[in-house]
């Protein structure tokens, strides 16, 4: 695993990049120089026919030089492989030039002050001209400073040649000074307009991944339009979205483009444990993985790595705030080597994009299912008031059609059956409202002392009508001691659900209610453990992990044998959580079924509190 070194956008070292860039300017420049030279050396040689015409020959043969040395300049900086030097070439002819320019003050005895002044100038043009650095520019200016010593014996000097040496090391520094600085300030230019240039390039790659995401949200293929843009912006050979089951504690492959058919076959097979490889147990949100190398990283193994064609690859992690909730790979099947600044920028852009996009694509899944729930709630709840309703309206349309007479025994048994269609309209109606409750988060948990004794009795009181014969209802309390200290309200409802299904699935036998006290198996603490037992219908394994859910049934048939709108183990369970307990059930079909509620167990030392038994007879 590695961190990767700044490259520029093409992928090379900035450094490199500078180099490269500059060798244009450097032989344009060249050039410039060399034809501002070839027309000075012109100007003197017309100079020196014109005032000298003795000593004409020789100047026009060191003049022929220098404008030979400076064309052949301009020529190499257009001849192919030479002309990938240009340093070295405007070097090699500055160097000639001011060897010549020595070489012609020497012969003709010039004064050595003037020679100074003439090769600092030469020096100082070509330091400004030429960004070439300090370096080629120290190299030449040592040049010009050694023929000068090597003309010095034949100059004549006013002020001494050491005089003169020092005005020519003197304009010698500065124009290492100037190639210096200006070397600089060009490099740093071109390192902003490089680094604006990608910092633009990256954005607009980022903001075209997320505007064409935000155009297909909520579309079955998104995952896989996050995979195209990946390899599109990226430039890599493939990329997967690996997405974390919570349930199942394993990353699988819910995308890729880019892989061979094979390895995608082997990966769609596979299944990663969130701690089966190290690269998985590193992965943390924020961070981002690079093996350059797959061949030598202690990450992935490296066997694993060649099955899947991966030569290289980047791991940034899909997060929502702190929790992981998958991982985008993107990568090469052949190129090993450092992944660039610009790739690991992409490759976590992409990453946060993409885990806007799963959690709304969530949101959009949840919201769909919310309302494909609601209507079937409205549907489910329709039917479940209009049949207690129409029974009512029927038997109370007989009463006032005066076909029973007060005194016969017909009309208070009417009478009562509109009596319990009316409790049944009512307890759905509260079932309704107390979902209303936990769903908007209103409920609180109130704890107060609960005698289970008198619990169990009052429970036995109000549920007694619904077992009917022969079916029985017992109850029994094996905790013991004074009263326990609960939410008399919520558990009194959570038992109630229970036992009222115990008993409407039960059509003979009995129904047992329980309570006994258990060691807590993940702590120190006691539990209180009700069972409600029955003899009835059961239920089958496939539907256990299903009944919990709300408006779920067995049998959500409108020809259903029982009635309920399937709120009561939903509310149950949400009802169990408040009170920091579990609830499970064990059942096998045409046997019967038994369902535990465990809650924290604590004993109360003062008397049951009425506020609470108050609440709860209400
Ligand atoms: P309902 O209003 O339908 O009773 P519940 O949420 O209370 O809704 O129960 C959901 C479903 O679970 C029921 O419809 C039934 O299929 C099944 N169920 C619950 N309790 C029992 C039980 N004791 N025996 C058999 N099936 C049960």
């Amino acid at each position: 695993m590695n961190m990767v070194a700044d490259r520029d956008p093409q992928g090379r070292t900035s450094r490199a990049a500078y180099a490269v860039e500059t060798m244009p300017a450097l032989r344009q420049r060249m050039s410039v120089a060399m034809a501002i030279f070839v027309f000075f050396m012109g100007v003197g040689t017309i100079f020196e026919v014109k005032n000298y015409p003795e000593r004409a020959s020789f100047s026009i043969l060191l003049y022929g030089v220098e404008a030979l040395a400076a064309a052949l300049g301009i020529v190499a900086g257009w001849l192919p492989r030479v002309r990938e030097h240009p340093k070295r070439i405007a070097a090699v002819t500055a160097i000639v030039i001011l060897a010549c320019i020595n070489v012609y003050h020497g012969y003709v005895h010039a004064e050595a002050e003037r020679l100074a002044i003439v090769l600092g100038c030469v020096l100082n043009l070509v330091s400004v001209l030429l960004p070439w650095g300090w370096v080629a520019q120290t190299v030449v200016a040592t040049g010009g400073l050694a023929s000068f010593a090597v003309a010095a014996p034949h100059l004549v000097a006013h002020e001494g040649v050491a005089y003169a040496a020092l005005v020519l090391a003197a304009s010698g520094t500065q124009s290492i000074c100037a190639a210096f600085f200006l070397d600089r300030y060009r490099s740093e230019a071109f390192h902003r307009t490089a680094m604006q240039t990608k910092e633009a390039a990256i954005s607009s790659a980022l903001a075209h991944v997320g505007e064409t995401l935000s155009k297909h949200l909520g579309e079955p293929d998104i995952l896989d339009r996050v995979n195209h843009l990946a390899v599109d912006v990226i430039r890599c050979d493939f990329s997967s979205v690996f997405l974390f089951d919570d349930k199942r504690g394993v990353y699988w492959l819910a995308s890729n483009v880019g892989s061979s058919p094979e390895v995608l076959a082997e990966l769609s097979q596979l299944e990663f444990p969130a701690n089966s490889l190290p690269i998985l147990r590193a992965l943390r949100p924020g961070a981002l993985i690079a093996i350059d190398d797959t061949n030598d990283d202690s990450m992935v193994p490296p066997e694993l790595s060649r099955r899947l064609e991966v030569a290289s690859e980047l791991v940034a992690p899909v997060a929502r705030g702190d929790r992981i909730i998958g991982a985008l790979v993107i990568g090469y099947r052949e190129r090993r080597g450092p992944f660039s600044d610009r790739e690991q920028r992409l490759t976590r852009g992409i990453a946060h994009t993409t885990a806007i996009t799963v959690e709304n694509g969530r949101l959009i899944a949840d919201l769909q299912s919310a309302n494909r729930f609601k209507s079937e709630f409205v549907a489910t709840m329709s039917h479940e008031l209009r049949t207690p309703l129409n029974v009512i309206m029927g038997y109370a349309e007989m009463l006032a059609d005066g076909i029973f007479h007060p005194t016969e025994p017909e009309w208070t048994g009417t009478i009562g059956r509109i009596q319990e269609h009316a409790v049944e309209l009512l307890e759905l109606v509260n079932a309704t409202l107390d979902m209303g409750r936990l769903e908007s988060g209103r409920e609180t948990v109130e704890i107060g002392n609960v005698d289970l004794d008198r619990l169990l009795a009052d429970l036995g009181r109000e549920l007694k009508p619904l077992a009917q014969p022969p079916v029985t209802l017992t109850f029994a309390n094996d905790v013991g001691g004074g009263p326990i200290r609960t939410d008399r309200v919520k558990l009194k409802t959570i038992l109630k659900n229970l036992v009222g299904n115990a008993l409407k699935f039960t059509t003979a036998g009995s129904v047992h209610v329980a309570v006994a006290a258990a060691p807590d198996p993940n702590g120190e603490d006691e539990l209180a453990v009700f069972s409600v037992c029955d003899t009835g219908i059961g239920i089958a394994p496939e539907h256990v992990s299903m009944i919990f859910d709300m408006f779920r049934q067995v049998d959500s048939s409108s020809t259903r044998r029982f009635s309920g709108v399937g709120l009561g183990l939903h509310i149950a369970r949400r009802l169990v959580d408040l009170l920091g307990g579990t609830i499970a059930v064990e059942s096998t079909p045409g046997e019967g079924s038994t369902f535990t509620v465990a809650v924290p167990l604590e004993r109360a030392t003062a008397p049951v509190d009425e506020t609470q038994m108050a609440r709860a007879a209400r």
